[in-house]
């Protein structure tokens, strides 16, 4: 595979620039991690430099579609990988923050049957620069505006690539200088995978992807849980509570008829209750391998006004981007080589 640059440590770039005066190493890093520039654009270091560099380290991601919705605020790439993979991006600015929602994996391996990566099945692991340059790339596009949050809500499923999250999450905090509250990893709950990420010691906050409190309901959603049962799983988010004493999210896809009854509602309220976690809603997406609706709004509100009052923190989340399938789960289109739902405009 060819290597980014942002595969490197320190040491290795002090290795690769041996002859060059010592203060070149720091104005590099400099050049690639605080100012987030494409190797060959780190201008205070000389022309032919540089243009080794660009040469030696390609650029990871090459876009074949860009396109942008919600009037420019949410903007969604499709990148090729140099084996051909491709994976998606999505930037969505607010008015108090600016977030990227990252690609693990190309593709997932987790099949939950309401989501189109899921639907679309697994291509491979992407390495810790792959994810980096993902980064990098929605910084440059956001600017003047400053990068401010990361979510590991794209295609995959991050503790599915664990070695590779937690490199990514080690190097945006000590070499982007990015806050413990702004680094959110979502999991669809890999029990044992959570307990070994609360016991690194890592800034960042945990969303599990719940979508049902009770397992009959969750086994046909995320077959997962059929390997780790809601049990297991509680015990799980137990241990991060009590190893990391920082708060837990969980993600509830409201699918009418599903989980969004008076039911789903008491199962949810007790097992979100007792673990204290902050409870998000997202009306589902539809995707086309999956032929249920997602919640009519005046339920999601009802449903939401219900949680509050059984004590549940509680947010509905606005689906960002979904005429360009760039929502949550809608991310998969264009790797499976499916029709998406839309056509996509190129920009
Ligand atoms: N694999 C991880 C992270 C990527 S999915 C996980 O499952 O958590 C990011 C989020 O999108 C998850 O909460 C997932 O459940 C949600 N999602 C997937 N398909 C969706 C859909 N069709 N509508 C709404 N949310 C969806
Ligand atoms: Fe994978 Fe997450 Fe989609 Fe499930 S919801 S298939 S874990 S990306």
């Amino acid at each position: 595979m060819v290597p980014s640059v942002y595969e490197l440590q320190s040491a290795d770039l002090a290795l690769l620039l041996a002859g060059e005066p010592r203060y070149r190493v720091e104005q590099v890093w400099h050049g690639l991690w605080s100012e987030g520039r494409d190797v060959g654009d780190i201008t205070t270091v000389p022309k032919a430099l540089r243009q080794r560099l660009a040469a030696e380290f390609p650029p990871a991601l090459e876009v074949v579609n860009d396109v942008s919705s919600d009037l420019g605020a949410t903007r969604k790439w499709v990148f090729r990988l140099h084996d051909g993979a491709t994976i998606e991006t999505v930037l969505m600015g607010y008015a108090d923050r600016v977030t990227v929602c990252i690609s693990s994996q190309a593709g997932c391996a987790m099949g939950c049957t309401f989501c189109a990566t899921g639907q679309a099945g697994f291509s491979r692991q992407l390495s810790i620069g792959e994810v980096i340059e993902q980064v990098m790339f929605a910084a440059r596009a956001a600017a003047p505006r400053r990068l401010s949050n990361v979510v590991f809500m794209g295609m995959g499923e991050p503790l599915a690539n664990y070695p590779v999250t937690v490199g990514v999450v080690k190097r945006l905090h000590e070499y982007r200088g990015m806050s413990a509250r702004h680094l959110t990893v979502s999991t669809v709950g890999v029990a044992p995978a959570i307990e070994r990420l609360g016991a690194e010691g890592l800034p960042l906050t945990l969303a599990v992807s719940l979508h049902a409190a009770n397992n009959e309901t969750r086994n046909e959603l995320v077959p997962l849980n059929r390997r780790y049962p809601l049990e297991r799983l509680y015990e799980a988010c137990e241990k991060w509570l009590a190893t990391t004493s920082r708060r837990l999210s969980f993600e509830w896809a409201l699918i009418d008829g599903v989980n969004d009854t008076d039911q789903a509602m008491h199962e949810l309220a007790n097992y979100a209750g007792d673990l204290r976690a902050h409870v998000n809603l997202i009306p589902l997406n539809p995707t086309p391998g999956y032929l249920v609706m997602g919640t009519r709004s005046e339920r999601v509100h009802e449903f939401r006004n219900g949680l509050e009052e059984l004590g549940i923190n509680v947010t509905v989340r606005n689906t960002r981007g979904r005429s360009i399938d760039a929502a949550c789960g809608q991310l998969a289109s264009v790797t499976n080589g499916h029709k998406s739902n839309v056509a996509l405009r190129s920009r």
